[in-house]
């Protein structure tokens, strides 16, 4: 079964004209410009032989049937929305190349046994003109949602109510696999050249803020041997978090990226300094690990106090799907590693219910999120061959 990349190519193309003024791409969930997107991909969508609707909060779904009804259905899904002037692959490469998919097996007569849906999630990116939160399609589908005073104030914003929220809610027992084809938006698969990653779980992320005291004072009056400056007590702290993240593990990042120096003025000794560290990894042990060694520096520099203020943790693909995946590599001769995503997607909240898959493909030089966002026409087209395979693995279960 062959896919056509040249009318993938065409769609992704097309798909890009739906954008507001500006470098890049602007289509952000709710606005006009998403709007007139989504009604294309619907169309491609209808074209493909999938019946669509639009659920309570905004995500397309289209569905074919399977021999048998009942039987929870295997779905292909990501976003078309952007970040403002982002690229023309994040997202719209897992939706379009799934309509390929779908257009493909029509196309050689396969008939499926479970119900196959492709669904094209809201507000992936969190950038819908109210605060809603990112990966909001899928949260709100998987129940993940609780609709606070603030979040309901946000929806009105953009015309949803709680009970759209609640109302998008569908049972994980009525699906069989979720399976997302992404960009990698990182640097890995470019570099080592390699077009296919497997992802093995979606990094859990936690952040620190650490509050280093020492002693304000006179800049210009107090010696150098009298001092007791808290920003230069908080230096073996921001060196060490880079240290550990690079002895400990080859998937663990640590990074400082936001000091807060009390009370900030050129003519005062750093009193108080607050450093914020983030840490992100796949396993739950390393990041205690890692967390046990930050402790030890902090022990050692003394007067510090530590607080956990994010601990998100990580979501796991399943295993049997991720085999699948490598079966479909290995079907079609296509070089692959496993991976885990240190980025979020709609994969990470249907995994929490789901048993899901996510498959990535290069980003030229890693960069994602800006104009000038490509991945390769011709990594796009093993993604999509693989995206095929592993649904037609799936569909045999
Ligand atoms: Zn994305």
């Amino acid at each position: 079964m062959l896919i056509n990349v040249e009318r993938l190519k065409k769609n992704i193309y097309e798909l890009a004209k739906f954008s507001d003024e500006g470098k890049g791409i602007k289509r952000l969930s709710f606005t006009k410009t998403y709007k007139k997107g989504i009604n294309f991909v619907r169309e491609l969508m209808e074209d493909a032989g999938l019946t669509t609707k639009v659920d309570s909060v905004g995500n397309l779904i289209g569905r074919i049937e399977g021999k048998d009804k009942d039987e929870p259905a295997i779905i292909i899904g990501s976003h078309i929305d952007t970040v403002p002037h982002g690229g023309m692959f994040d997202g719209t490469v897992g939706v379009l190349g799934g309509i390929e998919v779908i257009k493909t097996l029509k196309e050689n007569r396969y008939y499926n046994n479970y119900p196959l849906e492709l669904i094209s999630f809201i507000d992936e990116e969190g950038t819908a003109p109210a605060l809603i939160g990112g990966t909001f399609g899928s949260r709100a589908m998987m129940g993940l949602i609780d609709v606070d005073t603030d979040l309901r104030e946000n929806l009105k914003k953009v015309d949803l109510l709680e009970n759209d929220v609640n109302s998008a809610y569908r049972d994980p027992h009525t699906i069989k696999n979720y399976l997302e084809l992404h960009i990698e938006q990182g640097r890995i698969l470019y570099d080592e050249k390699i077009p296919i990653g497997i992802v093995t779980g979606i990094v859990g992320i936690w952040r620190y803020v650490a509050t280093v005291r020492g002693t304000s004072n006179h800049a210009g009056t107090t010696p150098m041997y009298a001092r007791d400056d808290a920003l230069l007590k908080s230096l073996p702290l921001i060196k060490g978090v880079n240290d550990i993240a690079k002895e400990l593990d080859k998937t663990l990042v640590g990074t400082v990226g936001k000091i807060n120096v009390k009370p900030g003025a050129a003519n005062v000794i750093p009193g108080e300094v607050e450093v914020t560290i983030e840490l992100r990894e796949l396993e739950v042990e390393i990041i205690n690990e890692a967390i046990a060694r930050i402790k030890d520096i902090i022990n050692k520099i003394g007067d510090i106090a530590l607080k956990q203020i994010e601990a998100k943790h990580p979501s796991l693909m399943d295993k049997n799907v991720q085999l699948q995946i490598e079966r479909a590599c290995q079907s079609k001769s296509i070089k692959y590693k496993y991976m885990p995503s240190g980025a979020g997607h709609d994969a990470r909240e249907m995994a929490k219910k789901v048993p899901s898959g996510l498959i990535f493909v290069p980003s030229r030089e890693g960069k994602s999120h800006v104009p000038e966002e490509l991945t390769e026409l011709n990594d796009i087209r093993e993604g999509v061959d693989v995206l095929l395979e592993s649904i037609k693995l799936l569909d045999m279960e």
